[in-house]
This record gives structure tokens, C-alpha cells and sequence, in this order.
């Protein structure tokens, strides 16, 4: 049995998979994972996302009494590749404190939804509610600019929109209110699809044994960059193999994923094509 922490209704997405790969039994634990930070920024978040999701199942195992805990957590950002792209990158841990071992697989889209504007009371808000998939995907209202509070979370009905909008625009020192996604994995059903997905991927993972010692978790730890140019020989970095790694003990192999004979195009060399 492993305990799930947390506080937005990932059991129906994480509980399944692990179920069916693994005969995994999950039960939810409600905890406040808010205070290992929040999507609004309201609560900053510390560490890399790996850090804060072991620290959330553990927030778990502590509050259930159990040695096995899951969590998830997500970034949600401009893409570095493709700035103007909006990405999720969800990850979902299982942290095995009887063996010592953390198992983690994680998923990222480029289909999150995530909109957001500055509006007026009284604005036609008619195309941005249908760019934010409203009322399925629930919004944030908050000022604009200027005072931090109120904010309303999860608004679900032009009700509820309406009256944040003229309550936040009322105090934000330039009068609009700030309306955006509400990324909490409970009111953005395109978030959860993408958990769901990181889950599958865990459950895939927890199902791969080590070769050597017989561990769950057999998977993917590194990549080695480094295709030689076709005309000058320097590594380019592209994938060359691919590194699979045991949580438990030290057994590593590689993999390649690229022929031997494998060159670059040079225009891809740094020093080609400086
Ligand atoms: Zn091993
Ligand atoms: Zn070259």
C-alpha cells in the first residue's frame, strides 16, 4: 500500500496505472502541499520540481504512518525551445523508504492550457473564455497591479467571474483585474491528462527490473550527446546513447541510439557553423 499526498484530486489519475502495471494499492492522503509552494506565486517554491515532489510524498508518508508515498508536481512555463509555447512538464515520484530506492518518470505537453489577460469590468471576455476553456478549466482572478489581495481561485461561473473582476479591478492601482488559468490540477483538466500520462510512464518504470539486482525502477538515467560532423569531425550535440540506471545499486548499460556511422549534418557544427 502507498499513500498519495495531496490536496487537488490526483488519486483517479495516478491510482489506476500503478494498480494495473504493478498491482500497486494507492490511497490519498490530504496534505497541505500548498506550503512547498504554489502556481500563483502567492507561496514561493524551493528546490528543483524533483526535490518538491519527494518532499510532498513524504509530507504523505509522515501523516498516513506508511514507508511508501507518491506525489506529483508540475512546472508550467514558457518552453526554452519554443518560447512562445506554453509547456507542462509533470512529474510523479514514488519514494520506497524500506528500500531506500526513489523512482520517478515524469511527461511533458505543449496542449496545457494556460491564458491569461487584463480586464475591465464590463469588458466582452465572450473570445478569451473560449481560448481558457471556461467553465471546464476554472480561472484566477486578482488586481492587475498594485495590491496583492483579493484573489479568488477555482471561479467556475460568469457569476463568480464577474464579480472578482469588479472587486479586483475596484483596488489594483491601474483598474483592471488580472484573469488567468487556474493551474491547480483540479480545475485545469488539461494539466491532468498529462499526469495521468506521467503516471503510466511510473507504473512502465516500477514494472522494469533491474537486470542485475532485481530492483523496480529500470530506466533511463542520462543521455550522451555527441555526433561527429560530416565534414569536420567535431561532436555536435545530438543524442549518441542513452543511459539506463538501477535506483538501487550501481549496475549502468548503454544504449545507443544513433548508428556508429552516424554524422552530423554541418550545419549543425559549432565550428562549421560557428
Ligand atoms: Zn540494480
Ligand atoms: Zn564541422
Amino acid at each position: 500500500m502507498a499513500v498519495l499526498a495531496t490536496k487537488h484530486e490526483k488519486l483517479p489519475l495516478v491510482g489506476p496505472p500503478l494498480a494495473d502495471a504493478v498491482g500497486l494499492r494507492v490511497e490519498a492522503v490530504e496534505v497541505d502541499t500548498d506550503a512547498l509552494g504554489t502556481f500563483t506565486g502567492d507561496i514561493p517554491r524551493h528546490g528543483s520540481p524533483l526535490d518538491t515532489a519527494v518532499a510532498k510524498a513524504r509530507l504523505g508518508m509522515s501523516a498516513a504512518g506508511l514507508r511508501l508515498g507518491l506525489a506529483s508536481e508540475g512546472s508550467i512555463g514558457p518552453d526554452p525551445a519554443t518560447p512562445l509555447a506554453v509547456a507542462d512538464r509533470e512529474i510523479v515520484v514514488l519514494v520506497d523508504d524500506d528500500s531506500g530506492i526513489v523512482i520517478w518518470e515524469s511527461h511533458s505537453s505543449w496542449d496545457v492550457v494556460a491564458a491569461a489577460t487584463n480586464v475591465s469590468p464590463g469588458d466582452d471576455l465572450g473570445p478569451f473564455l473560449f481560448e481558457a476553456r471556461f467553465p471546464d478549466h476554472q480561472l484566477i482572478v486578482r488586481p492587475s497591479t498594485g495590491a496583492l489581495h483579493p484573489i479568488y481561485k477555482g471561479i467556475s461561473s460568469i457569476g463568480q467571474l464577474t464579480a472578482a473582476v469588479a472587486e479586483c479591478a475596484a483596488v489594483a492601482t491601474d483598474n483592471l483585474a488580472l484573469v488567468e488559468t487556474d493551474l491547480r490540477a483540479h480545475a485545469c483538466p488539461s494539466r491532468r491528462a498529462v499526469i495521468a500520462a506521467a503516471a503510466e510512464r511510473l507504473a512502465d518504470r516500477i514494472a522494469a527490473r533491474c537486470p542485475s539486482c532485481g530492483a523496480p525502477g529500470w530506466g533511463r538515467i542520462d543521455i550522451l550527446l555527441g555526433v561527429p560532423c560530416a565534414r569536420c569531425g567535431t561532436e555536435v550535440a545530438r543524442p549518441r546513447a542513452e543511459i539506463d540506471g538501477c535506483p538501487a545499486c550501481v549496475h549502468r548499460d548503454t544504449r545507443p541510439v544513433v548508428s556508429p556511422e552516424e554524422r552530423a549534418d554541418p550545419g549543425a557544427c559549432p565550428r562549421c557553423n560557428p
